[in-house]
């Protein structure tokens, strides 16, 4: 493990209110920092102010706390760092271009979907829109097909790698509508949180690589990366908001232990024989737990 000081964190889209899914990203990402002795920050990822639901970040946090996971800074809202990400654009200048086209013409072109199921951009308004046009988008250039893979270790999947004009294209910075993208909002923000360790859930595994390509454009370090499994729901479908997941709303510690349990249990953890009853000893146990899975998987936490 390196000597910086370790920083995790649970970055909520306020879409809608915490369901298992989203329990077992926020509970992998406290126990990671508490079993390295490390800070746990809360950022809320409302950039997307279109998707965001009214009080729903605030739900967030304050179902956190009854859960016993409180950040340990202030917590910061996306939404109000819009400055931070311009000034990120302007470090990129000259890789940076505006886009005329719309999702259609992108899927027109066929190059098919990457990883993540969107279109990937044949790189139609690479070197300037076409006579009459508009940008609608901002665009970052990518490396080349020839270039070498972007690849990382990611503590639990392994070696990762994308060739990213292959599997996304030039990717989006601001969108059409005005609103600055999660790839960069991200990259910006975990720097600026100084975030050693990303845990989340593995729906951002192949993200990653444009995450790591924008790190290494404005010259910020790249944080160590684990992604837990998502969990899916019987048909298959990763639990949120659009597949129906319910919300996570113990009555009381009994309930939010359970909660915590189960989100514990299906990350793998043992904790032991007894089951704890209260939120304490579920911290108890879990932590250890939790460095048990590391220490099986090679890690010394
Ligand atoms: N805001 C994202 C989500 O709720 C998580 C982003 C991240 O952890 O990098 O899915």
């Amino acid at each position: 493990m390196s000597t910086i000081p370790y920083v995790g964190r649970f970055a909520p889209s306020p879409t809608g209110p915490l369901h298992a899914g989203s329990l077992v990203a926020a509970l992998a990402s406290w126990l990671d920092a508490r079993a390295h002795g490390g800070a746990w920050l809360v950022r809320i990822e409302d950039i997307d102010e279109g998707r965001s639901v009214p009080g729903a970040a605030e739900d967030i946090v304050a179902l956190l706390g009854r859960l016993g996971m409180v950040s340990d800074r202030e917590i910061v809202w996306q939404s109000r760092r819009k400055p931070l990400y311009q000034a990120a654009r302007e470090r990129l200048a000259q890789r940076v271009y505006g886009c005329g086209c719309n999702r259609r013409e992108i899927a027109d072109s066929r190059l098919g979907t990457g990883p993540d199921g969107a279109a990937i951009y044949p790189g139609t308004c690479r070197h300037g829109l076409a006579p009459g046009r508009e940008a609608r988008s901002l665009r970052l250039r990518v490396p080349d097909a020839g270039a070498d893979e972007i690849a990382f270790d990611d503590r639990f999947a392994g070696r990762v790698g994308q060739r990213l004009a292959l599997e996304s294209g030039d990717f989006v910075l601001k969108r059409a509508d005005g609103y600055w993208a999660y790839q960069l909002a991200v990259v910006v923000d975990d720097a600026a949180q100084g975030v050693t360790d990303v845990v989340r859930g593995a729906d951002l595994l192949d993200s990653t690589p444009r995450q790591i390509y924008l790190q290494r454009l404005l010259g910020v370090p790249t944080p160590r990366y684990l992604h837990v499994p998502v969990v899916r729901n019987g048909a298959g479908e990763k639990l949120s908001k659009q597949t129906g997941a319910l919300a996570v709303q113990p009555d009381d510690e009994a309930g939010a232990v359970a909660a915590l349990r189960q989100a514990a249990g299906f990350l793998g953890l043992d904790l032991g024989r007894q089951s704890p009853g209260t939120l304490a000893a579920f911290r108890e146990a879990a932590v250890p737990a939790w460095q048990r899975l590391l220490a099986a998987r090679g890690e010394d936490a």
